[in-house]
């Protein structure tokens, strides 16, 4: 079993993750993995990468696929004995002219955003080492779809003592109350994306109090952040930042220093703590 310490990034073929796996080949002290759903799109990333003279390495990765997850967990375990540092990135966004029904884009976004995240976190989390880092990429519009709530909404989504359980019924219901049309009656806002962000920027901070009752002594820093507008093809060629720029918040996050006792279980966004 090897020694190295190792980093993983998802959704890391193109976009943002990919920026992520570049900035980590240069400053990460091990092996870097760049995962992706599709093989394919993976090699070629990494052999982008390979040509501006930087070594990631690949390994299959889908976030909706259980099977995948688990795959990927296993070899960890058994290469490395663990994982030291997990940024989760992949998401998806539908365009704001897509037509597919509201419904169908909240479970298809929740799917992957939500719930695909939390699988990987149910997972990868048992393995991460002691002082390993973990960064959950979610994204500002997570505190806009939050203002957007109803006040009995607001109010769970910001308790210190929502359970992961209790997260994911949330999460559930809102997918259901948008196939009966009701969303917006129980207090959702309209925003399929937000919400799934909403889940992200929580379950981090559940994810890290557990880790506060659980395994203190580690010293794992665990946090949510916005990596800011980049221009990607999920936002588009009109936003400010770059890729490698939208890498600099998460990158950050994923290299705090091993005397750093935070930030932890908060929302970043240009390096900066923000209220949630
Ligand atoms: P992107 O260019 O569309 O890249 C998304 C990446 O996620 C792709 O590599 C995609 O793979 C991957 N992915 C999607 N579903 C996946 C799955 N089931 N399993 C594994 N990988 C999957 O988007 P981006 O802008 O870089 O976004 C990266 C993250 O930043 C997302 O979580 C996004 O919500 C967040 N974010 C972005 C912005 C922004 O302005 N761009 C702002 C705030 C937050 P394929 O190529 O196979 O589709």
């Amino acid at each position: 079993m090897s020694n190295v310490p190792v980093a993983v990034v998802t959704g890391a073929n193109k976009g943002i993750g990919f920026a992520v796996v570049r900035a980590l080949c240069k400053q990460f002290p091990g092996d870097v993995y760049l995962t992706a759903r599709d093989p394919g799109r993976g090699q070629e990333a990494v052999a982008k990468l390979q040509g501006e003279g930087l070594r990631a390495l690949f390994h299959q990765l889908d976030i909706d696929d259980l099977q995948s997850i688990r795959v990927l967990r296993d070899f960890l375990k058994e290469t490395y004995g663990g994982l030291n540092v997990l940024v989760n990135n992949a998401g998806i966004a539908f365009k704001v002219h897509d037509t597919a029904p509201f419904a169908v884009q909240a479970e298809v976004t929740l799917k992957t955003n939500f719930f695909g995240t939390r699988n990987v976190c149910t997972e990868l989390l048992p393995l991460v080492k002691p002082y390993g880092k973990v960064v959950n990429v979610s994204s500002m519009v997570s505190s806009s779809a939050l203002g957007s709530c109803s006040q009995e909404l607001q109010q769970k989504f910001r308790s210190d003592t929502i359970t992961e359980d209790e997260l994911v019924e949330l999460m559930t219901k809102f997918v259901e109350d948008t196939k009966r049309s009701v969303h917006e009656k129980e207090g959702w806002p309209n925003t399929a994306y937000g919400v799934s962000k909403i889940g992200v920027t929580v379950l981090s901070r559940i994810q890290a109090r557990m880790l506060n009752e659980k395994r203190k002594g580690d010293h794992i820093l665990l946090n949510a952040c916005c990596p800011g507008w980049v221009r990607t093809d999920m936002a588009g060629p009109k936003a400010p930042k770059s890729p490698d720029e939208g890498a600099e918040t998460p990158v950050y996050l994923a290299l705090l220093p091993s005397d750093a006792d935070g930030p932890h279980g908060q929302f970043v966004s240009n390096k900066t703590v923000r209220t949630w």
